[in-house]
């Protein structure tokens, strides 16, 4: 069983979660929905219990990835039912209230605290925390009150992106949550006749990374237009594109987490 977190009334939400990992970028649109839905996705095809939490609160991506067919609050147990698509739970702001655009950061932490510990999670095995992009107080603070056991930081190829990586790692050194991998999104196009990769941005950092920092998972996704079209049509690509080399790198990616 998991130490119990400390925030408002997390004991009974958060007590049979075993492992809340964290999905973070420092900066938005690398791809940290993209990673923390699919390796949600991928745990749960290994057969975990699995349940994702939109923390997000600027852009949540959540209610477009994973469609719901009606998104009312529901109330089960006490607490706010979760959304569920292919039996994986899902919570995320966007569901229930989609003016939180205009919150400020303590108030985003104390609202996302909340949202998490009324939610019903019962039993899991992994909560997926899609991170609000950036390294500062509000990510800190929301390590700190939701407790979170280890973090997946993702970015891109380029070197100020390794910069930033390096910026993630401390933050979570800090709260002394261990980094347990990097993936490095966008990596490389295959084009499509003649199957050549290109590294667009460069060849990326990940050596550097595993070798200065000890990081011990890193990934590398290619940029590809059906990662995005899986992510605009609600249906999550492992689950929409189960049979493809990308699908296999991301249950790949959760197998060894
Ligand atoms: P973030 O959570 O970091 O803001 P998202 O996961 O929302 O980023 O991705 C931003 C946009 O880029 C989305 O439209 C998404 O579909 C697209 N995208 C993310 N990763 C890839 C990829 N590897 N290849 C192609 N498009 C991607």
């Amino acid at each position: 069983q998991k130490a119990v977190p400390t925030g408002p009334n997390m004991e009974g939400a958060l007590g049979r979660v075993q492992t809340i990992l964290a999905v973070a970028s420092c900066k938005g649109g690398v791809g940290k929905s993209t990673t923390a839905i699919n390796v949600a996705y991928a745990l749960a095809k290994l057969g975990a219990k699995v349940g994702v939490m939109d923390a997000d609160i600027y852009g949540p991506s959540l209610p477009t990835m994973a469609k719901v067919e009606k998104s009312v609050v529901e109330f089960q147990n006490g607490r706010i039912k979760p959304m569920e698509v292919a039996g994986v739970k899902l919570m995320s702001f966007g569901y229930v209230n989609d003016q939180s655009a205009v919150m400020r950061g303590p108030m985003v932490a104390n609202m996302l605290s909340q949202l998490l510990s009324t939610t019903d999670w019962g039993e899991l095995d992994y909560l997926v925390l899609d991170m609000p992009p950036g390294t500062g107080d509000v990510q800190l603070t929301l390590s700190q009150v939701l407790n979170i056991d280890c973090a997946l930081i993702v970015t891109t190829p380029q070197r100020l992106a390794f910069v930033d990586v390096v910026k993630g790692v401390a933050m979570f050194d800090k709260v002394n949550v261990p980094s347990v991998g990097v993936v490095q999104n966008m990596s490389y196009f295959v084009a499509p006749e003649s199957g050549v990769k290109h590294y667009i941005f460069g060849k990326g950092y990940t050596k550097a990374l595993q070798e200065q920092f000890g990081i011990p998972l890193t990934a590398e996704m290619p940029l590809d237009p059906s990662l995005s079209e899986a992510s605009d049509s609600g249906t999550p690509f492992v689950i929409s594109h189960e049979k493809s080399e990308i699908a296999q790198k991301y249950m790949n990616l959760a197998q060894s987490l």
